[in-house]
């Protein structure tokens, strides 16, 4: 069914459907439900940690792939309270790091790290403590240019070794991998008997083959988790004067008295959001980054006490929270990037309980969006608070990966037809059918009929187009060159001298991207990940896979989409017409519909066009 991508030509073994992991009756069960409920105050575990925590602990290399929030920590912090010697930590981040020994310390669980920018005497008193048998420490964490650079770190590692007190080598954000270089390998990989914990939540097939292939895992178990959230369900709505009415009226006939987010753009828009449900009865207040540092926890305690039900905020709220009834996630502006408002949304429901995911869209947001990206991409990006060093020194190219970023979630919004779990999904790297569904996103219970139309034509132009740019370049660039741009960037490629440029000039961008994604499904095209942060936020070029592009060009395949049809469009041959039999949307009663699709001019033009 759901088609999560294979990795390619490397040793591994599925974990997921191995009931072995699940069992209950390993030596070590009973300690770790206890230390659990005891140290870490939780009463059961998420899906998957059990299984990760079964596999480490027998002394295997796995590999984790599962979603931000999905508890990762956990899957190699309780099994370093319960093993004996330390666990080695090599984490990309220091405030990550930071905020993670806070915790273990806070849970009485010693824990100390060590990074390149410490006092030396710091760090010479934690290497002692390391040296000594009795070594209190269960965790030590290292940034990875640490692991890398420092020969007296890896000397008192080949100690612990040789005493049998290195239990468990943990790889954090092991999407990085490729970024840290090839230095950080041998080192490490000296401690063959240790078994290593490499996770991640950056689902990309090209990033997994990096990173087993990097670390030289072999026979590693791979647990990978769906990113989809069926408890979620999705909508996009376009966004009008009357937008805080429709949230309002939204919130009453659905969720009234319950708890949720509505992220803004803006400090001034978190103020305005809040104070409008505040006069139309709501619980609600804001929280964003200019206000005191007194006035945010204030606001944080009455939300986490339920005296508050609903945060206005930026972005910066939701780092730490941890409220597992929230029911709905509102976005009063467009998010930047796809895995930004996949992480947003992801807050809402962790009970399991169905809930709801409302976005509102106008184009004037996204150039509001895009200013700011331009203005002050760096320190604004949402989904990458720690943006890293190597991209700060190369400004262009992370306005570049913003602007990508924000067109992709703008060409989301204007597809008023795929399933949205599929687009979502789809950046991750994992195939949705949509079938699966089930009507829980708005495209998919749209009562709206479809037409089949051949587009054989752009999908063979737009391949083509891939390979003339030499395979370097992202999608977002061949959709602008295939519809003709002018902009600096084309030009300053040549890519408006190409003979395909402007060829797709009469097509809408919403077209011509929906055939550009089909072709991605269709393993036609690849996108092969270029960089990505640490917060997963990614960029990509398109590559050709030739293999599966040459039954294209020899006349083999015929590349097909539904496009939904006007009323005139519906009364063609029966055979071209699926009618889809729809109910509404998410919601007890139902909520904001889009009778207006989201405004793309496309659905328009291919109604007219299949006459
Ligand atoms: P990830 O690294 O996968 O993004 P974290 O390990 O930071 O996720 O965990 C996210 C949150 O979920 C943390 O606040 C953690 O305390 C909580 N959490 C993890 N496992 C459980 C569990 N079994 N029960 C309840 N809460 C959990
Ligand atoms: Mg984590
Ligand atoms: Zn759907």
């Amino acid at each position: 069914d759901q088609h999560i991508p294979k990795l390619l030509e490397v040793n591994y073994i599925e974990g997921v459907n191995d009931p072995k992991w699940s069992s209950t009756i390993f030596p070590w069960t009973k300690k770790l439900e206890a230390k659990n409920k005891e140290v870490f105050g939780n009463h059961s575990f998420r899906p998957n940690q059990r299984e990760v925590i079964n596999a480490t602990m027998s002394g295997h290399d796995v590999f984790v792939l599962m979603p931000t929030g999905g508890g990762k920590s956990l899957t190699y912090q309780l099994p370093a309270l319960i093993c004996p010697g330390i666990t080695l930590v090599i984490s990309p981040l220091v405030s990550l790091i930071q905020d993670q020994i806070m915790h273990l310390l806070q849970a009485n669980i010693p824990a100390a790290y060590l990074s390149a920018s410490m006092e030396w005497s710091e760090q010479q008193e934690i290497l002692r403590e390391i040296g000594t048998d009795y070594c209190r420490y269960k965790l030590l964490y290292v940034t990875p240019e640490k692991v890398a650079k420092s020969d007296l770190l890896l000397r008192h590692l080949e100690g612990l070794n040789s005493r049998q007190l290195l239990s468990r080598i943990v790889i954090d954000e092991a999407h990085c991998v490729s970024q840290w270089g090839h230095d950080f390998r041998p080192d490490y990989q000296k401690f063959k008997e240790t078994p290593v914990l490499a996770l991640t939540a950056t689902a990309t097939a090209s990033v997994k083959e990096d990173v087993v292939q990097a670390l030289g895992l072999e026979n590693c178990i791979v647990f990978r988790q769906s990113f989809n959230r069926p408890n979620l369900w999705y909508s996009v709505i376009p966004k009008t004067k009357k937008c805080l009415d429709d949230i309002d009226k939204f919130i009453k006939e659905n969720h009234f008295d319950e708890c949720g987010i509505i992220y803004c753009l803006s400090r001034m828009d978190c103020e305005k959001v809040a104070e409008k449900l505040q006069e139309c009865g709501h619980k609600a207040a804001f929280y964003h980054g200019n206000m005191d540092p007194p006035q945010r926890a204030f606001v944080q305690k009455q939300w986490s006490i339920d005296e508050i039900n609903i945060i206005c905020a930026t972005v910066a709220f939701g780092m730490g929270i941890n409220k597992p009834y929230v029911r709905f996630v509102i976005h009063h502006s467009l998010p930047k990037s796809i895995e930004g408002y996949h992480q947003e949304c992801g807050r809402a429901g962790r009970d399991g309980q169905r809930s709801s995911c409302l976005l509102y869209y106008s184009y004037s947001d996204y150039i509001r969006v895009k200013h700011m990206i331009s203005q002050s991409g760096i320190e604004q990006s949402p989904v990458t608070p720690g943006f890293n060093r190597n991209n700060m020194a190369n400004p262009g190219r992370v306005l570049e990966t913003n602007t990508e970023n924000l067109l992709r979630m703008v060409s989301y919004c204007e597809n008023g037809v795929d399933c949205r779990r599929f687009l979502q999904l789809l950046h991750f790297g994992e195939k949705f059918n949509p079938a699966n569904c089930k009507k829980t996103c708005d495209n998919c219970s749209k009562n709206q009929s479809f037409i089949e139309k051949d587009v054989t034509m752009t999908a063979k132009q737009l391949v083509e187009l891939v390979r003339m740019v030499r395979q370097q370049f992202s999608s977002s660039h061949i959709l602008e060159v295939y519809r003709g741009s002018l902009s600096q960037f084309v030009k300053k490629h040549r890519h408006n001298n190409l003979s395909l440029h402007g060829a797709g000039k009469h097509l809408d961008k919403g077209e011509a991207s929906r055939v550009l994604r089909h072709l991605v499904t269709e393993d036609i095209l690849v996108e092969d990940v270029k960089k990505s942060d640490l917060y997963g936020s990614t960029s990509s070029i398109l590559k050709v896979n030739d293999s599966k592009a040459s039954s294209l060009f020899l006349g083999r395949q015929n590349v097909t989409l539904r496009f939904p049809c006007s009323v005139k469009a519906s009364k063609l041959s029966k055979s071209l017409v699926t009618p889809a039999k729809g109910t509404l949307l998410p919601g007890r009663t139902s909520p904001p519909r889009m009778d207006t699709p989201a405004q793309t001019p496309s659905e328009m033009d291919l109604s007219l066009s299949a006459k």
